[in-house]
């Protein structure tokens, strides 16, 4: 009997434990050194000057919003193909997201695309780096400076991916990270807004911190702990969940090398496969790896891809159908009336994608046996047609 293999597992070690009760026994559990050296280390590796850490993903990219001013009566230009936070978040703060369909290489926005899409009433642009790639980032930069709107990265799945020395989270007016388990790092939960602008971090710290105004240079916290400047949020990162990022962050470039050789392990597996698509790379990218997804080639469908995906999970395979098409949820097509066909490149990649199981300690043996199983199932399928 071989174990259940799943779609991804955290990689915690001694040292992350030893971290984390260090901030236990410190007796500081909020806003302590261990806050403030993560936000220093992740900033750092985003080539950022600042890092503002925040208690998910989803809150950093709610307060970037915020900060920018982006409210009811805006427009802010982003992509269907992404985790439902990147668009809620717009949501959040009374905006709509204007989405604009995928290229069906990169999974990122198509750029033609964006700049048909923007209007009078665009506000920001949001770029998601699906699945963690940069393709795009820099002409996304180009048509907002161009429009003098601001490009917001929801980096959350690319922390420590590099094109051609630039790293990700650097590209926009602000970049946001996620650290939920799944991530290239975690802190359980978790997330970092990034960015060079000294103000917005500022406004930034000022939102996750229930609008209190940031202390001066030598002025004591509890000096300001009753003052609010503005309607905030309580969106800050407990010295725990620091602690655990900082011994994350430590680790991060052999929790790199550890994707990379799964990911490899599954590229020259999976090549010969005609029935797969596999990731794109652009040349001179330096991928992290978030998740591992191939999709089925066109002329397969979501009714076949569901049914794989419910073989390999009783083969006890971790897999998934990452991602829906935002504007298809329920609760979007209610609000705007969105339908199939709006967005089609979006839709037919969403329908025929299966995330993998991914994460650093997969041996070679469990990537073997999961392409194992995957081939069996495409057989199955093939002989079915
Ligand atoms: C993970 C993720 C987020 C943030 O998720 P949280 O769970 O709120 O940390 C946002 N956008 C994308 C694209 C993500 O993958």
């Amino acid at each position: 009997m071989h174990e259940e293999i799943p779609l991804s597992r955290p990689d915690i070690t001694s040292a992350e434990e030893e971290c984390v009760l260090q901030a236990l026994r410190s007796g500081r559990l909020s806003q302590g050194p261990f806050v403030e050296e993560f936000e220093r280390l992740v900033a750092q590796r985003a080539q950022c000057r600042h890092g503002v850490a925040v208690s998910s993903g989803t809150d950093g990219l709610h307060l970037v919003l915020r900060a920018l001013g982006v409210g009811p009566g805006d427009e802010v230009v982003t992509t269907p193909f992404s985790f439902v936070a990147s668009s809620n978040a717009i949501l959040m703060v009374g905006a709509t997201p204007k989405f604009v369909d995928i290229c069906p290489t990169s999974l990122n926005m198509d750029p033609g695309k964006v700049v048909e899409a923007i209007g009078p009433r665009t506000k920001a642009i949001l770029a998601v780096e699906a699945f963690g790639n940069p393709t795009h980032m820099q002409a996304y930069q180009t048509i907002a400076a161009r429009h003098e709107i601001p490009l917001i990265e929801d980096c959350c799945e690319a922390l420590g991916t590099t094109h051609r020395g630039r790293a990700c989270g650097h590209y926009g007016r602000a970049g946001v990270f996620g650290f939920y388990p799944n991530k290239q790092i975690t802190t359980g939960e978790g997330g970092m807004i990034v960015t060079d602008d000294e103000r917005l971090a500022a406004t930034c710290r000022s939102l996750r911190n229930q609008g209190r105004p940031i202390p001066k240079p030598g002025e004591h916290a509890l000096g300001t702990w009753l003052a609010h400047d503005r309607l905030g949020y309580n969106a800050r990162l407990d010295e725990l969940s620091s602690a655990l990022g900082v011994a994350q962050m430590r680790r991060l470039d052999e929790l790199i090398t550890g994707r990379q050789r799964v990911a490899r392990g599954y590229l020259t597996r999976l090549m010969h496969r005609h029935e797969l698509i596999l990731p794109t790379v652009d040349e001179g990218t330096e991928m992290s790896w978030f998740v591992f997804v191939v999709r089925l080639a066109t002329g397969w469908g979501r009714v076949e891809r569901d049914r794989i995906i419910a073989s390999l999970r009783r083969h006890d395979v971790g897999a998934a159908d990452y991602f829906p098409c935002i504007h298809l949820q329920p609760f979007y097509r209610e609000l705007f009336g969105y339908r199939e066909g709006m967005f089609p490149i979006a839709e037919t990649v969403s329908q025929r994608t299966i995330a993998l199981p991914f994460f650093t300690r997969m041996t070679d043996r469990d990537v073997g046996f999961v392409v194992q199983t995957l081939e069996l199932m495409l057989e199955r399928e093939l002989l079915a047609r």
